[in-house]
C-alpha cells in the first residue's frame, strides 16, 4: 500500500489533516494508495508559496521558460512507458491508451514552444500627433487547475503546460481518483528547470476546492468535470473574482446519412462508444442513423463486432477496453442500464454481469448497445459515462439535426456522409463546439482550440491554442506621448538634405 503525498514547493509532502481517500485498480478492485486531503490551511501554503515563486518565473524571459518546457517534453516522452503504467493502472484504460492520454497532453505542451510569439503584443504609430499605443500581455499571478478522473495526463497538461509559459504558477488540484501521474508530472517539471513552488499538486477534495476558489490570491481557475459541478465552480469563480472556464458533461452525437460507408461507421463507433470504457467527454454515446433502413444495417453491424470485443485487465495486450473508474460508477451505470429496460428502450446488448478471469472484482461493464432509444428516456437525457451506446432513429436529416441541436449538451458531434454538401451544412448548422466529419472523435489538435457549447462549457475561452496564452493573461494598454523640445536641446548638427 502506497501513501501520496502533496507536492508544494518542490517537495513531496505529506498530509496534515488527518483525512484521506483510497485509491483503487480498478481492474482488481483492491486499494493501492492512501491519498491525503488538503485542509484549507495547506492549500493556503501552497498558494503562498506560489505567489513568492511566481514573481521570479514571470521575470524570466518567455523563451528561456519554454525552453524548460521543451525539456519537460523530453523527460515525458522519455518517462512515457513509466507513466502509460502508472496511469492505466489506477484509471483502467488500456495501456495504449493512457500512452494517447499522455502524448495528446504533451502535444499542447510542446505548442507552447510558441509563447515567445504568442505574447506579443499590439502597436499603433501616432495614433493622435506624437502619440503611440501599444499593448502587453501579462501573466495573472497564481492559477490553479482542478482536474477529473478521466484524462489524468491530459488535462493537466493542457492547463499547466500555457500557465506556465505565460508566466504564472500553478496550482493543480487533481482527480482524487487517479493522482499518481500528475504527482509524476510535478517530479518532471521540477527536474526540466521548473522552481520550486511554480508547479504544485494539492490533492483534495471539496474542501481544497473551496480554498481555491475562496483565496483572492488566485486569479484564475480551469476547470474540468461533470456539469453540475462545473457550472458551481464557475459561479464561485465569478463571485470572487476570477476569471474561469469550466467544462463539463456531454452526450455526443453521431449522425449517420444513408449514403455513409456503414463499415467505416460501424467500426468508428465501436472506437468511440466503447474505447476507454465510454469514460472520455468526446465518447459518442449517441448514434442517429437516419432511416429505418440505415439503422437496421447499421445495429447488424455494430452487434457482429461488439461480439469480437475484449473487456479486460487494462494492462492486458488484448484487450479492447478496461474496467471503469470505481465501484460506484459501475453502479451507477448499471442502473441506467435497468432504466433503459424500464423505460422502453431495446436493450440488445447488456454489459451488466460480465466476469473477467482472474480479477473477480474488477469493476467490470461489458458493451451495453440500445436501440429505439426515444429523447424522453434518461438514458438519452442524462450523461451515463459508460459503455453504453444509444440508437436514436431519426426519420430524415432535419430530424437527425434537431436532435443534435436540443440536447443540453454540446460537447462535440459527428456526421458520417460522403455528401460533401451535406456535411457543410451540418457543420454549419450544428449547436455544439467540435464537429467531426468521418470522424468520430474530434478532438481538436494543440493549435486549433478544445472547448463544448451549452451545458459543456461555461466561459468563453477554450483550452489549448491561442486561446489559452488569451485566458492566462491579461492584457495592458499603454498609450504613450513623449514631450518634444528635448531632441533641439540635445540634438547634433545633421547635414541638410540627405
Ligand atoms: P467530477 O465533476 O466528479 O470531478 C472533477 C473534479 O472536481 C475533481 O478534481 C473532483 O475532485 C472535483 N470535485 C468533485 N466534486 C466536487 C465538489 N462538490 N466541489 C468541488 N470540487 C469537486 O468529474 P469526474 O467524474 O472526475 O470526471 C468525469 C466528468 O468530466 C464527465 O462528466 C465528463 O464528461 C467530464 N469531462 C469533460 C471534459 C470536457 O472537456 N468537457 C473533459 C473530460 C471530462
Amino acid at each position: 500500500m502506497r501513501t501520496l503525498s502533496h507536492f508544494i514547493d518542490g517537495q513531496h509532502v505529506e498530509g496534515t489533516s488527518g483525512r484521506t481517500a483510497d485509491v483503487y485498480n480498478p481492474s482488481t478492485g483492491q486499494v493501492q494508495a492512501q491519498l491525503p486531503l488538503a485542509s484549507r490551511e495547506e492549500v493556503e501554503r501552497a498558494i503562498t508559496v506560489a505567489a513568492e515563486a511566481q514573481k521570479q518565473w514571470a521575470a524570466t524571459n518567455p523563451q528561456r521558460r519554454t525552453r524548460v518546457l521543451l525539456k519537460f517534453v523530453d523527460l515525458v516522452n522519455e518517462h512515457m512507458d513509466e507513466l502509460a503504467e502508472l496511469l492505466s493502472r489506477e484509471h483502467g484504460k488500456t495501456f495504449p491508451d493512457a500512452k494517447g492520454d499522455i502524448q495528446r497532453g504533451v502535444e499542447v505542451v510542446e505548442f507552447c514552444a510558441a509563447a515567445p510569439h504568442l505574447l506579443k503584443g499590439e502597436f499603433s504609430d501616432s495614433v493622435g500627433t506624437g502619440i503611440d499605443v501599444h499593448s502587453l500581455r501579462q501573466p495573472l499571478g497564481v492559477v490553479a487547475g482542478i482536474t477529473p478522473f478521466n484524462f489524468p495526463a491530459m488535462i493537466p497538461l493542457w492547463k499547466s503546460g500555457p500557465a506556465l509559459a505565460c508566466g504564472n504558477a500553478f496550482i493543480l488540484k487533481p482527480s482524487e481518483r487517479d493522482p499518481s501521474v500528475p504527482l509524476r508530472l510535478a517530479e518532471l517539471y521540477q527536474e526540466a528547470g521548473v522552481p520550486d513552488g511554480v508547479f504544485q499538486v494539492v490533492n483534495g477534495d471539496k474542501e481544497a476546492v473551496d480554498a481555491l476558489l475562496d483565496d483572492p490570491r488566485i486569479k484564475a481557475v480551469g476547470f474540468v468535470g461533470s456539469t453540475p459541478i462545473a457550472q458551481s465552480i464557475y459561479e464561485h469563480a465569478a463571485r470572487t473574482g476570477k476569471r474561469a472556464q469550466c467544462f463539463g458533461g456531454a452526450k455526443n452525437h453521431m449522425v449517420i446519412l444513408p449514403d455513409a460507408d456503414l463499415d467505416m461507421a460501424a467500426d468508428a463507433l465501436i472506437g468511440a462508444g466503447y474505447g476507454s470504457a465510454g469514460e472520455r467527454c468526446m465518447a459518442i454515446s449517441v448514434a442517429v442513423p437516419v432511416g429505418e433502413e440505415t439503422a437496421d444495417a447499421l445495429v447488424a453491424k455494430l452487434r457482429e463486432r461488439i461480439a469480437q470485443l475484449t473487456v479486460g485487465e487494462s494492462m492486458d495486450p488484448n484487450a479492447d477496453f478496461g474496467p471503469v473508474v470505481a465501484a460506484s460508477a459501475k453502479e451507477r451505470i448499471e442502473g441506467y442500464i435497468e432504466a433503459g429496460v424500464q423505460e422502453g428502450a431495446e436493450l440488445l446488448e447488456d454489459g451488466r454481469g460480465i466476469t473477467v478471469d482472474g480479477h473477480p472484482d474488477g469493476f467490470w461493464v461489458g458493451p451495453t448497445l440500445f436501440d429505439r432509444v426515444t429523447r424522453e428516456m434518461s438514458i438519452y437525457r442524462e450523461e451515463i459515462f459508460g459503455p453504453v451506446l444509444c440508437v436514436v432513429r431519426a426519420q430524415d436529416y432535419e430530424e437527425a439535426l434537431t436532435l443534435v441541436n436540443e440536447h443540453e449538451f454540446g460537447n462535440g458531434t459527428a456526421i458520417f456522409t460522403r455528401d460533401g454538401d451535406a456535411a457543410r451544412d451540418f457543420s454549419s448548422r450544428v449547436e455544439a463546439g467540435m464537429v467531426g466529419i468521418n470522424v468520430p472523435i474530434p478532438v481538436p489538435i494543440a493549435y486549433y482550440t478544445f472547448g463544448g457549447w451549452k451545458a459543456s462549457g461555461f466561459g468563453d475561452l477554450n483550452q489549448h491554442g491561442a486561446d489559452a496564452f488569451r485566458f492566462y493573461t491579461k492584457t495592458k494598454t499603454v498609450t504613450s506621448r513623449w514631450p518634444s523640445g528635448i531632441r533641439e536641446g540635445a540634438e547634433f548638427i545633421m547635414p541638410e538634405g540627405s
